[in-house]
């Protein structure tokens, strides 16, 4: 049985409420937060009386009719897969989160309804969601029942935040773990969430979120980890897959080449490690295990966060510079006023992050074309396509802020060198 997957990002940065939400939405209170290994399922009432949504853990088996009270005869049709990803929650994370949001669909971004609400990073999240055509709901966590006036107005608070920012409704809900809580409100917004299109017969590609090496203790071998959310394609086991960049070197000119590392899958598992897959389709979230020649890539594998992976020789080109369509933000926040200010404009010589995929790099600006142009050159190469989006952030003490956002108008490409199998 699989649905259409959807993959949500939590971000809570009055914390304690990812559990509590986590476990009230998988109806499951032992359940341990991890990175991404919190594996749901949304089922829809069958009734044509009322649209109904519950959720459970991915696995667990529950009953097959609706709980509503008059529904006991409507059975329940699995709606979504849903995978929830647990993001840091020091705001000085942002280019972390917003990186991430990259392979999202959606953000649940958590508060404690009776604490004035943080505009940080809320207000960065919504700006990148708005800008990469992300859903976002922003969920207040109670423990009662509406029973203070200051829930109200932080509610009111965040209405109309949400309708400042354009956005057609107030996104904002109030769920408690209780057992008359509001979680199936939570399934409804995400099971009616828009998802990407994909093109599933395009050469695979995957965007690596984590990985990890080990050796394994029966076998001996080294074991490469790869979690990541396949973005087009088919991901077969047994296929042999390129990763980009890999590592670099430079050719007999001194000028920089990329060195993709070829794999062989060994085995493919969904991302909870609860089903072992023959094949995985573009929008799955993914572990892909294969054993590697440490002596050969083991210092290049270990951590990859960011990179591509694929049907070998379709992946998009490594880039060195880019030259950037850029719409700045009205406004930064600036986590020393705990306000906004202006955004000023960008200027030749200063160091701004762009986030391409979940990839961030340090960028110098060589050149200022125009109030919409710039040209930077990046410290560490990407791989990415001519009008990928970026986005920009700018240094503001000792963290990252968000200042606007760019597509690859043009870039300097970076000559492919061999490849090293591992
Ligand atoms: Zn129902």
């Amino acid at each position: 049985m699989s649905a259409e997957h959807i993959a949500i990002g939590l971000v809570g940065y009055q914390n304690g409420y990812k559990s509590k939400l986590l476990r009230a939405f998988l109806n499951d209170e032992e359940h341990a937060l991890a990175f991404c290994s919190n594996e749901a399922q949304i089922f829809k009432c069958a009734s044509p009386d009322a649209a109904c949504y519950i959720s459970r853990k991915r696995g667990h088996v529950g009953s097959a009719f609706c709980a509503h009270p008059g529904h006991e005869s409507d059975r329940v049709v699995l709606s979504k897969d849903v995978s929830l990803l647990d993001f840091p929650d020091k705001t000085v994370y942002a280019s972390t989160i917003l990186g991430g949001m990259f392979i999202l669909d959606g953000v649940l971004i958590l508060s404690d309804a009776k604490l004035p609400f943080a505009r940080l990073p809320t207000v960065e999240l919504i700006a990148a969601a708005s800008v990469l055509n992300k859903n976002v709901v922003l969920v207040q966590s109670m423990k009662d029942p509406i029973d203070d006036t200051r829930i109200l107005e932080h509610h009111h608070e965040i209405t109309q935040l949400l309708t400042g920012m354009g956005l057609d409704e107030a996104l904002t809900i109030l769920p408690s773990t209780s057992a008359n809580s509001n979680i199936g409100a939570l399934s409804t917004r995400i099971s009616n969430m828009c998802t990407a299109v994909y093109e599933y017969h395009a050469p695979a590609e995957m965007i690596i979120m984590d990985s990890c090496i080990h050796e394994d203790q029966g076998t001996e071998k080294t074991v490469l980890t790869i979690q990541g959310r396949v973005l087009k394609g088919v991901l077969k086991k047994k296929q042999q897959l390129e990763i980009r960049p890999g590592s670099f070197s430079h050719d007999d000119n001194g000028q920089i080449m990329c060195n993709p590392v070829i794999i062989n899958v060994a085995t493919l598992d969904s991302i909870g490690g609860n089903d072992q897959l023959e094949q995985a389709a573009a929008g799955d979230m993914i572990t892909v295990r294969s054993n590697i020649d440490y002596e050969q890539i083991g210092g290049i594998v270990a951590d990859m966060s960011g990179f591509v992976i694929g049907h070998v020789d379709s992946l998009p080109d490594v880039l060195s510079a880019l030259k950037l369509k850029v719409i700045l933000l009205p406004l930064m926040f600036d986590s020393y006023t705990e306000d906004f200010k202006e955004v000023s404009i960008i200027e030749k010589g200063e160091v701004l992050l762009v986030t391409v995929g979940m990839l961030s790099a340090a960028a110098e600006v060589r050149k200022v074309v125009d109030e919409t142009t710039v040209v930077v050159t990046l410290k560490s190469p990407i791989c990415a396509r001519k009008e990928d989006k970026v986005l920009l952030l700018r240094s503001a003490n000792v963290c990252w802020r968000l200042i606007g956002h760019g597509q690859i108008e043009d870039a300097t490409v970076i000559k492919i060198g061999k490849a090293i199998h591992g």
